[in-house]
């Protein structure tokens, strides 16, 4: 699928999402028929610098009031209810948390991946350098999302995720589609050797996502996500393709604006 740039004339909220065709003028998070999601661009909020400026993170030092404005406006944008949105405190660990109607609004504690099959019920994360992965199953109606840094890579989220969405709703990985947003690319992305032993292990053994260069590794997080995603059996993959740290203009990168930076968030919700 190609990706897709929306911008809210009004306020400038900003967004990428995965299309089978561009289809301009839609006013809203769109994308194939069934579930809406955005990747959601750090452009058109209220926060100042080093948050500027649609910065969704609360625990990260931004102004409160900045970020309640972030979500209001970004609510808005995207024509959604604050009361049908679920987000997670995010702890880079393999939680996942099947939600419903009854989560709408509220904040589950200590887990990186949400799945629901419930229209209308959006799952929101957040991000800067890991990756979002979205997950939709169109036969059996049900929508995740995931949070996978390295630590959430080598904590195998990603098979947990769909481990999940296959005991709660019955879905079978060879329906799926998974889009993997923006996140830190491989040329910024130094690592320890240890943290490469760590991901390599959770892989098929031909898969190589590492290489090193004037003794220093570099870790390939995206191709990490992809071959795990493959060799769970999903075949639909869309990669956004996006370096985080290259693309600082729209995109918050920890290690690239050193570790001073906001959230941009990843959503996706079925729809009726
Ligand atoms: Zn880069």
């Amino acid at each position: 699928m190609a990706l897709q740039r929306v911008e809210d004339p009004e306020s400038g909220v900003t967004w990428y999402c995965f299309v089978d065709s561009p289809a301009p003028d839609r006013g809203n998070a769109q994308s194939s028929p069934g579930f809406r999601h955005a990747l959601i661009t750090r452009l058109g909020g209220a926060s100042q610098a080093p948050f500027a400026s649609l910065n969704l993170g609360s625990t990260v030092g931004d102004d409160q009031a900045a970020v309640e404005e972030n979500h209001r406006r970004l609510f808005s944008a995207l024509g959604l209810a604050r009361s049908g949105v679920v987000s997670p405190h995010q702890i880079h660990s393999a939680h996942v948390a099947a939600v419903d109607r009854n989560h709408g609004g509220k904040v589950i504690p200590a887990t990186d991946a949400l799945i629901t099959n419930q229209v209308d019920v959006a799952l929101l994360l957040r991000f800067a350098d890991c990756l979002p992965v979205l997950f939709h199953d169109p036969v059996h109606r049900a929508v995740g999302l995931a949070h996978a840094g390295w630590r959430g890579v080598a904590s195998r989220v990603i098979p947990a995720t769909v481990a999940h969405l296959n005991h709660s709703y019955g879905s079978d990985p060879r329906d799926l589609w998974a889009g993997i947003g923006p996140g830190i690319g491989k040329d910024h992305y130094p690592v320890s050797k240890a943290v490469v032993d760590a991901v390599q292990e959770t892989l098929p053994p031909d898969t190589h996502v590492a290489s090193q260069e004037a003794g220093q590794w570099f870790l390939d997080l995206q191709g990490a996500v992809h071959a795990q995603l493959s060799a769970l059996g999903i075949q639909r993959i869309d990669r956004a393709d996006i370096c985080t740290a290259c693309h600082t203009d729209e995109w918050y990168s920890h290690r690239a604006e050193g570790g001073k930076t906001g959230r941009f968030g990843a959503l996706i919700a079925l729809e009726g």
